[in-house]
């Protein structure tokens, strides 16, 4: 039956509320990207402000944590969850490498005696059984990471038996999110295979550099076409989100050659790209001794690297999510940051928030309520306090209100870019202008040259400040200040 003149008048004008509601979510989407995650390079203002300072995966940072926190402080604050309701992330450290590369900075052991993978393996399950004695509250496991190290330095049957050992003791939930470290040199495509056949479904690939004369330089020689292996496997076995790593600052690069990594990093799309700024640090690091110094970039050549990363990635369309991290709009980590639910802890960042973390393995670090614990560092004392029935706690600390505060506005700096005094009033019970009215004024200087915009219900860190997020979050650091309570000056790092 034709249509009336008016039926037709009436379905057009819904088709065009329709467009209309269309076009202004898809503008919303765009808007809620650029107004996010856009990010500004301004090489003047870095030179200005960028400074040495922590990376704020903890607060307080590591450094801070004591030995006067040791296993029995921590098994208490495991058993005091007892009727918490927040799920957990699980963190399992692998300690050992194969082979070294020389900038690595990382808590590691460099072997190629596979046997103490077995006495490692066993310790873990030990380990896990003592939490499991402890732990009084929930066990419900949404997030399991394994890292490194090398993690599949363990053989297929041996992350098995570790993932069995977390099966007995905890529940792990179907749809969590479970990644692993993957050094390409050291995995197969069957082995990628068999990983996401156990559960991991989130892949980390350690790549630093495609180049070649990089790569002979800093020991890790690791052709392309091993890491495009790789990448294929993890696709094909259906893991939902790959990540590269990238370090700049390495020696022989400049511009023109780390341009040419980052142009097959685009090529082979990974969902996340984490660029780490290399600190040549060889009286901290003695593998870095090995590094030919006359070799590594200057400051001017790194700056430029960076502002030739952030231009070639987002101009890729990746977004910038914070502190050397890029992802895809779509990536999960991306949509996080959007909603409001990304978190920051010691493996980066993470999709989920308000969750307790058990790191297991030498030198992990826990975060249990307002408790932070690191295990023993050293192969031979952790297996001690193993052996003795004891948690292989080295230190610790317990939060205190104060650093509870500061804890959640570094946490929203970090993550959304923007702390809401409202939230942090209603969490605490502060009002906001009077607890950090010395911050408030410290910010005036950044917020002149329009790093931060401050107005009466926020801070929000702006896309030329975004790339130096960390030095606004120090500001608000009460660990950094001077002995008479002043916002330290910090040496600038370029
Ligand atoms: S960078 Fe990774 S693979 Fe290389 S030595 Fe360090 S932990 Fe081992």
């Amino acid at each position: 039956m034709a249509r009336s003149e008016r039926e037709r008048t009436i379905v057009k004008a819904q088709e065009k509320r329709k467009d209309e509601k269309r076009m202004s979510e898809v503008s919303e989407r765009e808007r809620s990207i650029t107004v996010a995650q856009e990010v500004v390079f301004d090489a003047a203002l870095i030179r200005r402000f960028d400074v040495t300072g922590p990376r704020y995966t903890s607060y307080p940072t590591a450094d801070r944590f004591t030995e006067a926190f040791g296993p029995e402080a921590y098994a208490q604050a495991l058993a005091a969850r007892a009727g918490v309701e927040r799920p957990l992330s699980l963190y399992v450290h692998v300690p050992f490498c194969e082979t070294v590369c020389y900038y690595c900075a990382c808590n590691r052991m460099v072997t190629k005696d596979r046997s103490r993978a077995q006495r490692y393996v066993a310790a873990l399950e030990k380990e896990l059984g003592l939490v499991d004695r402890w732990l009084r509250g929930n066990r419900r496991v949404v997030q399991i990471h394994f890292g490194g190290g090398t993690p599949t330095f363990l053989s297929e049957e041996e992350l098995r038996q570790v993932w069995d050992a977390i099966g007995r003791f905890f529940e792990v939930t179907e749809e969590g999110e479970f990644s692993i470290e993957v050094d390409p040199r050291r995995v197969s495509a069957a082995t990628v295979y068999a990983l996401r056949e156990m559960g991991f479904n989130r892949m980390s690939i350690g790549v630093q550099d495609f180049d070649p004369v990089v790569q002979a330089a800093v020991n890790r020689v690791q052709p392309i076409e091993v890491t495009e292996e790789v990448l294929r496997a993890a696709r094909a076995a259906g893991f939902v989100s790959v990540s590269f790593d990238l370090i700049y600052g390495l020696p022989h690069q400049n511009v023109t050659r780390f341009a040419q990594t980052l142009a097959e990093v685009v090529r082979l799309k990974p969902d996340r790209v984490s660029v780490f700024n290399y600190a040549h640090l060889p009286e901290r690091f003695p593998a870095q001794r090995r590094i030919d110094a006359t070799a590594l970039p200057s400051a001017a050549e790194k700056l430029a690297i960076l502002q030739m990363t952030v231009e070639q990635l987002t101009a890729a369309g990746y977004v910038y999510v914070g502190m050397d991290h890029f992802a895809r709009p779509d990536d999960e980590l991306a949509v996080a940051q959007r909603a409001r639910r990304l978190h920051r802890n010691f493996q980066g960042y993470s999709t989920y928030a308000g969750c307790d973390l058990i790191g297991v393995g030498i030198s992990a670090i826990g975060q249990v309520g307002p408790f932070y614990a690191q295990n023993q560092k050293g192969e031979e004392p952790y297996f001690a306090a193993l052996a003795r029935g004891e948690l292989p706690t080295l230190r610790g600390v317990a939060l205190g209100n104060d650093d509870l505060i500061r804890r959640e506005v570094i946490q929203a700096l970090m993550c959304h870019f923007t702390v809401r005094f409202a939230e942090v009033e209603e969490a605490f019970g502060v009002v906001f202008t009077d607890y950090f009215a010395p911050e408030l004024a410290a910010l005036e200087e950044m917020a002149a040259v329009g790093l931060v915009a401050v107005d009466e219900e926020e801070v929000r860190v702006l896309p030329k400040g975004r790339l130096l997020v960390r030095v606004v979050a120090m500001v608000f650091d009460r660990y950094l200040r001077t002995e008479e309570g002043e916002i330290r000056r910090y040496s600038r790092v370029i």
